[in-house]
């Protein structure tokens, strides 16, 4: 049989690993990836090649990767000294904070560097045990940005595909990496990459004519016989599943019990994970700001602000999360009464019922990063708006704000920018409300992650088909 299938390669399998009684047993996760790449690769023509997510000891290997199989998935086993220098250092201390801008808080350390080349050999290998000649191979994100490289010289004739779901940062930015031209050489392996924005497609194609020898036309990158592509493909969300949940027993239970008592409350919401590209500082700030120039609104708003732990290992997540515990208490206890307080804060996760009804009932969605590759929060918002009624104010540095241009655009930097679109959004006509939102809904429902990953294999089809046609 010399069929086709699609190998997807990222760093998590789309599963989580749970350990009872000494017993591993597999469950799906809900993340975006997971569901919008479920139908390719729960049609047995495909498999998914990963990081189980856990150490798992030499002996007990095989008996993961029987289990695994069952579900079209193939595991990489990372120790945890990998985790600790390709994941958190390399990919989490070097090459989030350059992609995202914020350049003072990378460590450049040689052997984060000397570990991430060796993990990315690694997936290549585990790769190779179930990749043929033929079969089309999809890479997922920044941690394994020079999988392509290596894959490409034991397969010279696969089809390959990236995508990286981070910002490509401009020129100025990338150069500071120390080993910027194997990252670079690493990525062009592929025949297809994608990035969510065409800024970051110009970003990556200028800096890569300056730092390699390529030719760039349009957005087509010569290297030696062969072509790259380079194209923006927005990814997009589960439309129907954040539409239909809040119509749910469950969903509309909790809508109420949320709601009550608050029928003159104008609710604001916002959910990230901790981190530092998210703005959720300057967010405080800005509320901070509308409760002073505006007190007429004390009382009359509550900020519901749901942030998702993460990295707090690392000493600026840990550190990032002491100021926001100490602003918050600050900004409450200097504004609250007896029966209300500006900000609820909540540093945990919730079940997708609970989040659904938050989307739900919140008057404003409140998106302010720094710099977001896309940043799916917003899309699930106004995939939950069946009403067609609410506000999203939403950062220009993510990638979304090129989609949902009838969202409120702000600056996240600038706090009198951010408190003006507040006060518009909770003056905002329900009729502006509505036209806004039905636009943005059209949008978040044709372009949806199925749209996303179907757009990309076929594209990735197509290159391949083009460059045969070119050498023969
Ligand atoms: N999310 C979650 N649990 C929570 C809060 C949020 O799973 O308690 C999800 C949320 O639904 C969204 C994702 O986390 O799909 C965040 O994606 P986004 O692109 O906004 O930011 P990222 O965390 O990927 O930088």
């Amino acid at each position: 049989n010399t069929s086709m299938k699609t190998v997807i390669i990222s760093n998590r399998l789309p599963v989580k690993i749970i350990e009872e009684n000494n017993e591993y047993s597999f469950i799906p996760s809900e993340g975006g990836l997971a569901t919008g790449l479920g139908d390719v690769y729960k049609t047995g023509n495909s498999i998914w090649v990963g990081w189980p997510g856990i150490d798992v000891p030499a002996e007990r290997q095989e008996e993961v990767i029987q289990k695994l199989g069952e579900l079209n998935l193939y595991p990489v086993f990372l120790t945890q000294e990998e985790i600790n220098l390709y994941y958190e250092g390399f990919s989490n201390e070097v090459l989030w904070p350059v992609f995202h801008y914020l350049v003072t808080y990378a460590h450049y350390e040689q052997n984060y560097w000397d570990c991430y080349k060796s993990v990315n050999e690694k997936f290549a290998k585990s790769a190779m045990q179930v990749l043929n000649r033929r079969d089309k191979i999809w890479i997922q994100d920044y941690q394994l940005l020079l999988l392509p490289g290596i894959l490409r010289e034991k397969l010279p004739t696969a089809t390959i595909g990236f995508f990286q779901h981070i910002p490509f940062p401009s020129y100025e930015i990338f150069r500071l990496i120390p080993w910027r031209e194997e990252v670079l050489n690493g990525l062009i392996g592929a025949d297809l990459i994608g990035f969510h924005t065409y800024d970051d497609v110009r970003h990556f194609i200028s800096t890569a004519t300056r730092l390699l020898p390529v030719n760039s036309s349009s957005n087509i990158l010569s290297s030696n016989e062969r072509q790259i592509v380079v194209e923006a493909f927005p990814m997009g969300i589960d439309f129907n599943k954040f539409s239909s949940l809040t119509e749910s027993e469950e969903v509309q239970y909790e809508i109420t019990n949320f709601r009550n008592g608050k029928d003159d409350m104008k609710i604001i919401l916002s959910i990230d994970r901790l981190d530092y590209s998210k703005g959720i500082l300057e967010r405080l700030k800005a509320l901070e700001l509308l409760l002073q120039l505006h007190p007429e609104y004390i009382g009359k708003i509550e900020l519901f602000m749901v942030v998702v732990p993460s990295r707090d290992t690392v000493q600026q997540y840990s550190e990032l999360r002491d100021q926001i515990d100490q602003f918050v208490g600050n900004l409450n206890a200097r504004y609250r009464s007896m029966d209300w307080i500006p900000v609820n804060y909540f540093y945990r996760s919730f079940p997708i019922e609970t989040l659904s009804a938050l989307y739900a009932s919140a008057d404003i969605c409140l998106v302010t990063p720094m710099r977001d590759g896309m940043n799916l929060v917003s899309k699930e918002y106004i995939a939950s708006r069946n009403g067609d009624d609410g506000v999203l104010i939403l950062s220009e540095m993510a990638g979304a704000s090129k989609e949902l241009t009838d969202a409120l655009i702000v600056n996240p930097n600038n706090l009198g920018d951010i408190m003006e679109a507040i006060v518009l959004a909770l003056k905002m006509p329900l009729e502006e409300q509505k036209r806004r939102m039905v636009a943005m809904r059209t949008i978040v429902e044709k372009f949806n992650v199925k749209h996303w990953v179907n757009n990309f294999i076929l594209r990735l089809n197509e290159v391949k088909d083009t460059q045969k046609s070119l050498l023969t």
